[in-house]
């Protein structure tokens, strides 16, 4: 029996390993376990989405990852020898990050596991929960060790991050309620030469009553996805397989070599029914799962993890309450993974599932007269990259009145970068890096005649809090003031995960203290 008290990350998959690193950024004790002895050798998720690489900052990896990835530029669809349409996917979004970034999964796991490690925290691989139990003070989780040894694990809190088939979820008897997609895919890492295509692109290609899509990977592979006829089957697939549904099907003139992966699939559309149960969450695949059409399971995952990690750092830290912290979580993540099921569960409904011939002809004439137009672009490109999540519900954001229909920087919705000027240096800074640090961040934008004077009520709320003050010496121009929807003296409340929890103008600062009370004060 080990006594901790250490939260313990089922699971060292992307979300695992973002949520232990925002743990450990706090100074909690963390344990993560993987039974894998191994990391994956393959990559599903391909692509990191801009409100991931927000979150990713604070991790201080994101140097790491844009030095290893490449910038995504279009994705474009065409039926046969026409292009239908080239949809731009890496300009628009209002983001410190305004692409999707190519980065194999196995990347960005080998770059969150270093950074855990620099954290002082390994991986115990080979390492399986079996069980669980819990009760009002603590989990106990039945662990089991390579050597076969068995150890009982007591921890104050229990994160099951530990993907699809999660074992917290069935040990917590949580549902995960949805449906499996009927058909059968393949999948392919393979390399392609006699063509012209765009490795910064990505091809959805539909012709003869089928569809193949081919996705930028590492250096020079592609992605393969297709799907098989119905009632083929589920045998594995073959090279010989891809390349005819390829020449069927896709942009034609392409030769599949050098198999580095090959799958057969089937697709889950499913969403757990609770995210929570006493001292355990779920997280990542745990929690949702979803068609890979759109790249945003992974995207997902890691953005829970940070929802996650700062509250639970929070409560285990003496900080807030504790009620309205942890049971925020669920509130505010499982609307955001059930619009994101939906919303793949319909492309990848577009994409593949042919129709008639008429159908097809429909289709092609929508995708070709909407998808060329620059407003859907950007409405696909802002809805993929999660930017404009918005947290409607939960005692969270309704600490800080959120308007019914949340704009960005409303309660609720994301913060945005600014430019300002350093009064010290004189030099320009961005706003983001102070956003991404572990406290709230609050924003006084001030006349030079009107300070907000915030001491007296910032009392007690230790270096979680931190005033930053844009008046009119550091922003001059009313840039970042603008930015943030104001038209006079204001203030913006900013949590560690970048998302507004309150804001107000100068005479009014009572959501401020309903929040800083119930949140930030020991
Ligand atoms: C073909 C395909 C393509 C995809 N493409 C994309 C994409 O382009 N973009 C995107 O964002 N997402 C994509 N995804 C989804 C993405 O891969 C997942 O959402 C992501 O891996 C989820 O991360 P996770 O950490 O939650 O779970 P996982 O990555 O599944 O990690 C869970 C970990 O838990 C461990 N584990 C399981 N049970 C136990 C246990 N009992 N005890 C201890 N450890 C345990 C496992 O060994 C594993 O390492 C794709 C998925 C597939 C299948």
């Amino acid at each position: 029996m080990t006594m901790n008290t250490a939260v313990l990350v089922t699971g060292a998959g992307p979300t695992g390993l973002s949520l232990a690193i925002t743990l450990r950024r706090y100074g909690v004790p963390v344990r993560i376990i993987d039974r894998a002895d191994e990391p994956a050798g393959v990559s599903k998720a391909l692509a990191l989405w801009s409100a991931s690489m927000e979150a990713l900052e604070g991790m201080g990896v994101m140097d790491a990852m844009l030095a290893e990835g490449t910038n995504l530029n279009s994705l474009r669809i065409g039926d046969g020898a026409r292009e239908l349409a080239a949809m731009a996917v890496g300009k628009g979004i209002d983001s410190p990050y305004p692409f999707p970034l190519l980065l194999s999964q196995a990347r960005t796991e080998r770059i969150l596991t270093a950074r855990l490690s620099a954290l002082g925290v390994e991986i115990e691989r080979g390492v399986e929960l079996t069980g669980l139990s819990q009760d009002e003070e603590q989990v106990s989780a039945e662990l089991k060790h390579p050597d076969g040894r068995t150890e009982t694990l007591h921890t104050p809190y229990l994160a099951g991050c530990d993907g699809a088939r999660s074992a917290v979820r069935h040990a917590l008897g949580i549902e995960y309620q949805g449906y499996t997609e009927p058909y059968t895919y393949l999948l392919g890492d393979v390399l392609i030469d006699g063509d012209n295509l765009d490795h910064q692109s990505i091809y959805l290609w539909w012709h003869n009553g089928g569809t193949a899509a081919l996705f930028p990977f590492e250096e020079s592979v592609w992605r393969v996805f297709a799907m098989r006829k119905p009632g083929s089957g589920d045998e594995p697939t073959t090279i010989a397989e891809l390349q005819e549904h390829i020449d069927r099907h896709g942009p034609g003139g392409l030769h599949l070599s050098d198999p580095s992966w090959l799958s057969v699939f089937h697709i889950n559309e499913r969403l757990a029914e609770r995210y929570r149960s006493g001292r355990c969450f779920l997280a990542g695949d745990a929690a949702h799962i979803h068609s890979p059409a759109g790249g945003q399971g992974m995207n997902t995952g890691i953005q829970d993890a940070v929802n996650l990690g700062w509250k639970l750092a929070y409560v285990l830290n003496g900080i807030g309450d504790t009620d309205v912290l942890l049971d925020s979580y669920e509130a505010e993540r499982r609307p955001v993974a059930r619009d994101v099921v939906d919303a793949a569960a319909q492309k990848l409904h577009i994409a593949f599932n042919s129709g008639s011939k008429a159908k097809t002809v429909i289709k092609n004439l929508a995708v070709s007269i909407f998808g060329n137009l620059p407003a859907v672009q950007k409405k696909l490109q802002v809805e993929l990259s999660e930017t404009e999540i918005v947290y409607r519900e939960g005692p969270l954001v309704a600490l800080g009145a959120p308007p019914r229909k949340p704009k960005r920087t409303d309660v609720g919705a994301r913060a945005r970068d600014a430019a300002f000027v350093d009064t010290a240096s004189g030099a320009e800074r961005r706003l983001w890096p102070l956003l991404s640090e572990l406290h709230h961040s609050l924003l006084l934008f001030e006349d030079a005649d009107h300070s907000i004077a915030v001491d007296e009520i910032a009392e007690g709320t230790g270096d979680r809090l931190r005033i930053v003050r844009l008046d009119g010496r550091s922003d001059p121009t009313h840039a970042a003031r603008d930015r943030f929807r104001f038209d006079g003296p204001g203030w913006v409340l900013v949590r560690p995960d970048q998302v507004v929890a309150a804001r107000g103008k100068a005479g009014d600062l009572s959501g401020l203290n309903r929040y800083l009370d119930r949140v930030l004060r020991a």
